[in-house]
């Protein structure tokens, strides 16, 4: 098996909201709609990412559609940073509140859905959540971010070094001739099978 061919799946990106105890989000790429009526979406969340036990325990979410106005520093803030060590709501004013109670972003997306999970699949990394769409808006005329564009256009390029290996996903750089095999991407927590050497 070639798991090259995965990164041919083409992907949006989505910040992925919730309102548990505090208001908190993640980035995901897991993000579709199944079916239009009635109108229901699936997303896949990593356990490794708080907003999944938080989406599990309060079953209300937002999901706002990045676009390609989007910078690197929305996916650190987001993406590369946890909920358990940081309030990622604190300095961030681009916001609203949906119906549903939970946050959507307003700055570098192009829509938002509100919904309510209505069943969920333990799938071993990540947790499937099935859910009903409550509310959806368009917030700009702008494409949406997809995972390719994210690598051509919004993703740094790696600093120039001799030796060392490059996160695939975020652009970090392992300084060193050998990548330890259980090595743990401190940008983005993706593992050592996602490096590459530079
Ligand atoms: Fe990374």
């Amino acid at each position: 098996m070639n798991n090259n061919a995965f990164f041919n799946i083409g992907y949006g990106l989505y910040v992925l909201t919730t309102n548990a105890n505090k208001d908190n989000g993640c980035i995901i790429n897991t993000f579709m709609q199944v079916t239009a009526n009635p109108q229901q979406v699936v997303l896949a969340v990593n356990k490794d990412n708080l907003t999944c036990s938080e989406l599990l325990s309060s079953g209300k979410f937002c999901v706002s559609a990045i676009d390609e106005s989007a910078d690197f520093e929305l996916f650190k803030w987001f993406g590369f940073r946890s909920g358990r060590t940081c309030h990622k709501f604190e300095g961030f004013d681009n916001v609203k509140r949906a119906d549903n109670g939970v946050l959507y972003i307003t700055k570098n997306t192009n829509a938002y859905f509100a919904g309510t999970v209505t069943e969920t699949k333990d799938l071993g990394t990540h947790i499937l959540f099935i859910a009903d769409v409550t509310e959806a808006e368009v917030l700009s005329d702008k494409k949406t971010a997809t995972y390719t564009y994210y690598q051509e256009n919004i993703k740094p390029a790696p600093e120039k070094k001799k030796t060392g290996w490059v996160c695939k996903i975020c652009g970090y750089v392992f300084d060193g001739e050998e990548l330890p095999e259980d090595f743990i991407c401190p940008l983005c927590k993706h593992p050592a099978s996602d490096f590459e050497r530079l």
